[in-house]
């Protein structure tokens, strides 16, 4: 088993071409104007140059003690996550013939760059980002094969800013046509392939957090006369959006229920993400089949490309396992990689490990 880019089965061939292109045009960029352009300006026409991480001479390197501390984390965190995966994929269910990946994405907030290269030189690729300007900033000095995700509160007046990130991955937080829309327009022409978007869930149904409303079976009967905030949302995206591909649905769910996690029973915001996914789907190969192709396979406006099914993110450090369990496909993990965050806003919500 591999980690390189980060996922736990083989990436798809057409991959490595992608990223190859996604390098090309991003080294092709003009300087960014801000004086926070080391990276890109000096190296704009030794673009092999900086495809290897060790080039980043702009960056302090972490400590050798840090750097094997993080190292250490990050091992630790990826067999975790192929015990329970494997744990959840019983021999001749198929699913790991499918293509199913799971994605670990090192939540590095508040974090310094040397920490993220650290993650880097060990095959990490997919790091997550609550801050818009931290990401952009580190998105300028760290190296352009990183995935980004964007996992805070995104307000529409800092989609701009966002969206011109050009190895950004994806989007984690949608929850408005406000911020779709944002997004959509603001995405620079020149990128190559669309942005991944998930939409949020609010499965506690916490005001603190934010996120539509979860589906349940009922809401699928075809007497109802009104479309459901989700169900709009995602339709609107699909039909008016096409920079942006509907990948997926996101939950963080109640602290408590993620701090008692315990692998053998369920979670309830687990299992209403997966219940809404469930009945957004079905509803999804209704409205939007997607064309009959030459190949075997109906290419959707939709979902994940490999497997045609919406991806779900949920299980952070304290609850990833029984979240792979439950079946999910994206894992963010911060402290259980870094260690805890200095802010007291931070700390209170995720104790040091
Ligand atoms: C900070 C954060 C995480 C990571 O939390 P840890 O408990 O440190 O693993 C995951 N998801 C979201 C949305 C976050 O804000």
């Amino acid at each position: 088993m591999t980690f390189l880019s980060s996922t736990f089965h083989s990436p798809r061939p057409n991959l490595r071409i992608r990223q190859t292109l996604r390098l090309l045009v991003h080294n092709s960029l003009p300087p960014p104007l801000t004086h926070n352009h080391r990276l890109l300006s000096s190296s704009s026409s030794k673009s092999q140059k900086s495809m290897s991480a060790s080039s980043n001479t702009n960056i302090p390197k972490a400590t050798p003690d840090r750097a094997s501390e993080i190292r250490e984390s990050l091992a630790e965190i990826r067999a975790r996550i192929a015990a329970a995966t494997e744990a959840t994929e019983t021999p001749g269910s198929g699913l790991s013939f499918n293509g199913k990946t799971r994605k670990l994405v090192a939540v590095s907030k508040y974090k310094p760059s040397s920490d993220i290269l650290v993650c880097y030189e060990c095959g990490q690729r997919d790091f997550g980002e609550n801050y818009v300007q931290e990401l952009v900033d580190k998105a300028k000095e760290l190296p352009p094969e990183i995935q980004w995700h964007f996992i805070g509160t995104l307000q529409s007046n800092k989609s701009k800013l966002l969206a011109s990130v050009p190895n950004l991955h994806t989007v984690q937080t949608v929850s408005s046509l406000k911020i779709a829309n944002a997004l959509h327009k603001a995405l620079p022409s020149n990128r190559t392939s669309p942005l991944n978007v998930l939409l949020q869930i609010n499965t506690s149904g916490e005001d603190s957090k934010s996120g539509l409303p979860p589906l349940t079976l009922s809401s699928l009967d075809p007497n109802r006369p009104q479309l459901s905030e989700l169900q709009t949302l995602a339709k609107h995206i699909i039909t008016s959006c096409p920079n942006l591909r509907l990948q997926g649905l996101m939950t963080i769910g109640a602290l408590d229920l993620s701090l008692h996690a315990n692998a053998a029973e369920q979670n309830a915001d687990f299992e209403r993400l997966k219940e809404t996914r469930e009945c957004l789907e079905r509803w999804l190969e209704k409205e939007f089949p997607g064309d009959d192709g030459d190949d075997e396979l109906k290419r959707k406006s939709w979902g994940d490309e490999s497997t045609g099914r919406l991806l779900l993110s949920m299980g952070m450090s304290s609850d990833f396992e029984a979240a792979l369990k439950a079946g999910s496909d994206i894992v963010r993990v911060g402290t259980g990689i870094f260690g805890g965050r200095k802010t007291k806003e931070e700390t209170k919500n995720a104790p040091s490990s």
